[in-house]
């Protein structure tokens, strides 16, 4: 099963992604994770994409394309995936879809989380990251079990530098301009679902698994 979760910076996307792979037994690839991955470990692409990521830009089509196509040709990918922020334009779809279509292959869903920029503002000021293993948390919705701190490895807990509110009001332009567009780009191949994600997480888990099963 071949799954990509769309929706605004903050929607929920990596929550549900990760509730997804845990279920059906498929992994979770999110091109922001891969990116702060490299941030840390100091490499090439992590300095190049770090330039783009702090202004609450897209990192480029071509690197970011590169690395996907790289990532779900692992064996792993072979029964399926769940992509969590990519694509993140047209370009990038398009990219994937031929690459895909060479294969004999295609995705089935492209699950919208749908939540109203007013509730994205308010939630990723309360997100809180893990350095180390990804895990995310919120102050309220999804507390920690002690405050600041992962409960599943132990590590310390960061509001990410693009979570901050200057950064996230141009991530949300940025989302409209050029991620928005391929709702319509899915609901054409007649894939597209959404589901409500303002309501509470396991909710809107329970709705998505409406629409997988
Ligand atoms: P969120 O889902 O909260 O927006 P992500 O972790 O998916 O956060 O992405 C963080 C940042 O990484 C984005 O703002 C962007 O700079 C970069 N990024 C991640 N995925 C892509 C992509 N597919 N194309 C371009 N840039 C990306
Ligand atoms: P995305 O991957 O789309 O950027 P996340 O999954 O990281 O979004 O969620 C953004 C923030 O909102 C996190 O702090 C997360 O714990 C919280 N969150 C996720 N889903 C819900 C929900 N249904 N209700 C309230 N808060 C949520
Ligand atoms: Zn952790």
């Amino acid at each position: 099963m071949k799954i990509i979760m769309l929706g605004a910076p903050g929607a929920g996307k990596g929550t549900q992604a990760k509730m997804i792979a845990k279920e059906y037994g498929i992994p979770h690839i999110s091109t922001g994770d891969i990116f702060r991955a490299n941030i840390k470990e100091g490499t090439e692409l992590g300095k190049e994409a770090k330039k783009y990521m702090d202004a609450g830009q897209l990192v480029p089509d071509e690197l970011t394309v590169k690395i996907l196509l790289d990532r779900v040709a692992k064996d792993d990918c072979k029964n399926g995936y769940v992509l969590d922020g990519f694509p993140r334009t047209i370009p990038q779809a398009e990219v994937l879809d031929e690459a895909l279509t060479k294969l004999g292959d295609r995705i089935d869903f492209a699950i919208d989380v749908d939540v109203p920029d007013e509730n994205i503002v308010r939630r990723m000021g309360g997100r809180r990251a893990c350095v180390t293993c990804g895990a995310t948390y919120h102050i309220e919705h999804v507390p920690p079990k002690k405050e600041g701190i992962c409960d599943t490895c132990g590590s310390e807990l960061i509001l990410r530098d693009d979570d901050k509110p200057e950064t996230v009001s141009n991530r949300l332009k940025v989302y409209h301009e050029q991620t928005q567009p391929l709702i319509d780009f899915y609901s054409k191949k007649g894939v597209l679902k959404s589901v409500d994600g303002t309501v509470d997480m396991m909710d809107v888990f329970a709705a998505i698994k409406t629409i997988l099963e």
